[in-house]
């Protein structure tokens, strides 16, 4: 039978898979229920600055994003993170600290107590961890100490996934770091031996540089419609999908061979009413962190240096704010000369009722926090805008290992439905390119 796909949400995870269908040849319709393509991803002009709304940046880790934005090269512009990004700042009692880079800035650093320090020698000799659901604080304290857990993995879990070390589970939130673990008994010896094993060419140019877009990221947004052809996609659209006796999905009045939803686990029972609700329990219960997303624009920055990537506040300074970019010292173009572009970050899953409140309101909190933390003496930027994320990011905590079982099983019940998006396999912006060319793949295969 000849094949046709249904794919449900015009976010990079939907937009990607229409765009290896596509070069397949494969017919598929892109289904979006907003009047907005990119899903979370929307990129502003305004008075001279460029911001987003949604991510700021990705990084090209792994091989599948580097190849699609090969393939795209000429319909849009990729630009990389400027020699800054390699700093990145954390707060230690309302000071900021660069996180050391090497043996020297890290024996150096007041972040880590000594005896951490001394305690991180010893790893590589750490028994490995035999709990899989182990969470990402005691695998930390266990191998590394707390001090690295308060001042480097929690405000860089602030910075990934929003989220609270305590309740995510290594083994799904950071799998790279798991298997470190795993497979070579150490980060530290597994870092070091990784880093000598041969490399293909291909995998050489996998690396942890940061992209955007030379306009923001909804560059790369319309380069994939460019390429998937407007006319596959279908706007505005409530989905309901119905399934025949025999097997058959409908939409409407047409008839699809694959359904392929990448949206959030909540949107699940209203899409697919024939799935038991008991089925989609666990599925449908996936905890996502709030955010609101706060752009300032300085025509004139007079605050302190902000030649760098951006900095981090760990939960154990008490700050509203989780984290700040300074985007404008990544990017080129991104505000007017000598002005300053910043992302600013509140909430997450540890200070969620910040997101309730009106923009007026949060302004006010977090206004007396920038100016101290960023040394700014005349808070007057043109640009202030708030966006706000009810479901930001998926929380991959205890409840995955049931969650990807209930996703397995109803895959197989129901043949060429795929749960996919963010509900499995990572939260970044690569982890979706990577997904939709698995899916891609078996797709085209079978
Ligand atoms: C504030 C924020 C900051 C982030 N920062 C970063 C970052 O710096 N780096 C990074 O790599 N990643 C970041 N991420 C994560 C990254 O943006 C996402 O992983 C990725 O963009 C999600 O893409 P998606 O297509 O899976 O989902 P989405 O972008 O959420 O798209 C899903 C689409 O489905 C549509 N939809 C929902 N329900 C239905 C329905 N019933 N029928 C039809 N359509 C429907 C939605 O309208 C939406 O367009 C960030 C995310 C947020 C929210």
């Amino acid at each position: 039978m000849k094949k046709k796909i249904a794919i449900i949400g015009a976010g990079i995870s939907g937009l990607s898979l229409a765009y290896y269908l596509k070069k397949a040849a494969v017919d598929f319709t892109l289904f979006e229920q907003s009047s907005h393509i990119g899903g979370v991803i929307k990129s502003h002009k305004n008075k001279g600055f460029i911001y987003e709304s949604g991510p700021n940046t990705g990084t090209l880790s792994n091989i599948e994003t580097v190849e699609l934005f090969e393939d795209l090269s000429k319909d849009f512009q990729l630009v990389l993170a400027d020699e800054a990004a390699k700093k990145r700042l954390i707060l230690r009692d309302n000071h900021w600290h660069a996180l050391p880079s090497g043996p020297i800035s890290g024996i150096k650093t007041p972040l880590f107590s000594l005896r951490d320090k001394l305690k991180l020698l010893t790893e590589p000799f750490i028994k490995k961890g035999d709990n899989p659901m182990e969470s990402i604080a005691d695998m930390v304290k266990r191998r590394m100490g707390e001090s690295f857990l308060d001042y480097a993995i929690d405000p860089f879990i602030s910075g990934i996934y929003a989220g609270d070390p305590n309740t995510l589970v290594t083994k799904y939130a950071l799998p790279k770091l798991y298997q470190l673990e795993q497979n070579y008994g150490s980060f530290i010896g597994g870092a070091i031996k990784k880093s000598k094993e041969p490399k293909s060419e291909r995998e050489k140019k996998v690396s942890k540089k940061i992209f955007s877009a030379q306009n923001g990221l909804s560059d790369i947004v319309n380069a994939l419609v460019t390429n998937i052809g407007i006319e596959h996609i279908k706007l505005n659209s409530t989905i309901k999908v119905k399934r025949n006796p025999n097997g058959e999905y409908h939409l409407g009045e047409t008839n699809y061979t694959h359904i392929i939803s990448t949206v959030n686990a909540k949107e699940l029972p209203a899409i697919f009413p024939f799935l038991k609700s008991t089925q989609l329990a666990k599925i449908e219960n996936l905890n996502y962190a709030k955010v609101a997303e706060i752009a300032l624009g300085f025509d004139k920055w007079e605050g302190m240096d902000i030649n760098a990537f951006g900095g981090l506040i760990p939960s154990k300074e008490n700050k509203h704010i989780l984290g700040i970019l300074f985007m404008s010292s990544l990017f080129k173009g991104r505000a007017p000369k000598n002005g300053a572009l910043i992302s600013c970050f509140v909430g997450g899953t540890k200070n969620k009722d910040l997101v309730d409140i009106g923009k007026d309101e949060l302004m006010e909190i977090v206004k007396p926090e920038l100016e101290l933390l960023l040394g700014i003496k005349q808070f007057n930027p043109s640009i202030t805008e708030v966006f706000y994320h009810n479901n930001a990011i998926a929380q991959y905590e205890s409840s995955t290992e049931d969650r990807l079982l209930n996703i397995s099983t109803l895959e197989k019940e129901y043949p060429n439905i795929y749960m996919a998006g963010s509900i499995r396999d990572g939260v970044g912006m690569a982890d979706r390119i990577k997904q939709a060319k698995d899916i891609a793949e078996t797709i085209i295969e079978v």
